[in-house]
């Protein structure tokens, strides 16, 4: 059994959409370790909540999400900044534990790791953001091998040492998702409302099909939102709000496909597989971490990226995918305890070779 400090990410409190799918990946993976006789504690930012977990709630102002800005971003704390005071936290209780895992993408982690007695793990949650984090992740993983976790192989080619990180994909518990074979005609696209996620692509497709999208998700950047409104005046899009997954796995199953038109390399995509799970195909563009999660005319359609037209062409092709081909791929391939099993192998790896 072994115990380990999980420290989150420090853009937002866990349960408030902020932090975006690593919020989900910390949930699902603090369960199956704990499914596996594993004891987890949290350490997030205040406020945070988690489903039969212990959360340490630690105050303090959130970080800025780095990919907001440019590659060339100088590191930066606000005052009281709550991953200094999560990092300050883990080092007073360090000796409590076998193993920290860090979840947060920011700089402060990765340089504090030698100061640390405890072996800390990195789960990086995005590709290649900033010159300065590269360089301190390069640093760290040179001195530290092994103790980089990722979520798939398009996301470790963004980095140069991405040969070196572990590659342990996602998981859901399935057991909350309901398969759902009557879909009504509508459209779903879900997440962070946020540029890099390219909402504006999804709703000018549905624009020329004439199928209503409902939209799901925090809105990160309201000025985005507010333009994608004004452009589109008349768009068949209905906002619905951030919901919890127990109502969201209920709407989304509703939906006839799950629209995926991220302009950056998404580095997993948590929606893809809740998607699959509920038995909803996806249109997504080829590249990132959909590309390697959807099958090709089996559980939904890859276009060629930023293509409006590509998106349409497979709108109209959506009835051809099987329903419950979705469903049992999310069964074959995400399963939590599968999830755990990857993880507990890594993490008695870092814990037995000190
Ligand atoms: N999500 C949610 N409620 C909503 C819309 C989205 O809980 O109404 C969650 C969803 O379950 C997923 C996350 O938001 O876990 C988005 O994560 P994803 O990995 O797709 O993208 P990221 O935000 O990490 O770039």
């Amino acid at each position: 059994m072994l115990k380990i400090l999980f420290v989150s990410t420090s853009v937002g409190s866990l349960g408030s959409g902020q932090g975006g799918g690593v919020e989900l990946t910390v949930q699902n993976l603090a369960q199956a370790l704990s499914d596996k006789g594993h004891c987890i504690d949290v350490v997030a930012p205040e406020g945070s909540w988690l489903k039969d977990v212990r959360v340490i709630g630690i105050a303090g102002n959130l970080q800025i999400p780095v990919q907001t800005q440019s590659r060339d971003v100088p590191i930066c704390l606000p005052d009281d900044a709550v991953l200094a005071n999560m990092w300050s936290y883990a080092q007073t209780v360090q000796h409590e534990y076998d193993l920290l895992v860090n979840f947060a993408f920011d700089w402060l982690p990765f340089y504090l790791t030698p100061f640390f007695d405890t072996t800390i793990a990195h789960f990086i949650s995005m590709g290649s953001m900033t010159i300065a984090s590269d360089r301190i992740m390069e640093q760290i993983i040179d001195r530290y091998p092994g103790t980089f976790g990722l979520y798939t192989k398009s996301q470790a080619d963004t980095f140069s040492f991405g040969d070196r990180c572990e590659i342990l994909s996602s998981a859901i518990d399935l057991a909350l998702y309901d398969f759902n074979n009557s879909p009504e005609d509508c459209l779903a696209w879900l997440g962070r409302i946020a540029p890099e996620k390219a909402l504006e692509d999804a709703v000018a497709a549905v624009n020329t099909t004439g199928i209503p999208l409902k939209i799901f998700g925090k809105i990160q950047e309201q000025a985005y939102w507010d333009e994608i409104c004004r452009d589109f005046p008349d768009a068949l899009i209905e906002y619905r709000g951030f919901l919890t997954t127990k109502e969201l796995q209920q709407e989304l199953g509703k939906c006839r496909a799950l629209l995926m038109t991220p302009r950056w390399i998404e580095a997993f995509g948590n929606v893809a597989i809740e998607a699959l799970a509920c038995g909803v195909p996806i249109i997504a563009y080829n590249r990132g971490g959909p590309s390697e999660i959807v099958q090709q005319g089996k559980t939904g359609f890859l276009v060629e990226p930023d293509s409006i037209t590509g998106l349409v062409e497979a709108i109209k092709q959506i009835k051809q995918i099987d329903r419950f081909a979705c469903r049992q791929q999310a069964e074959d391939e995400y399963s939590l305890s599968a999830l755990g099993d990857r993880f507990e192998q890594w993490f008695k790896k870092l814990t037995t070779n000190k």
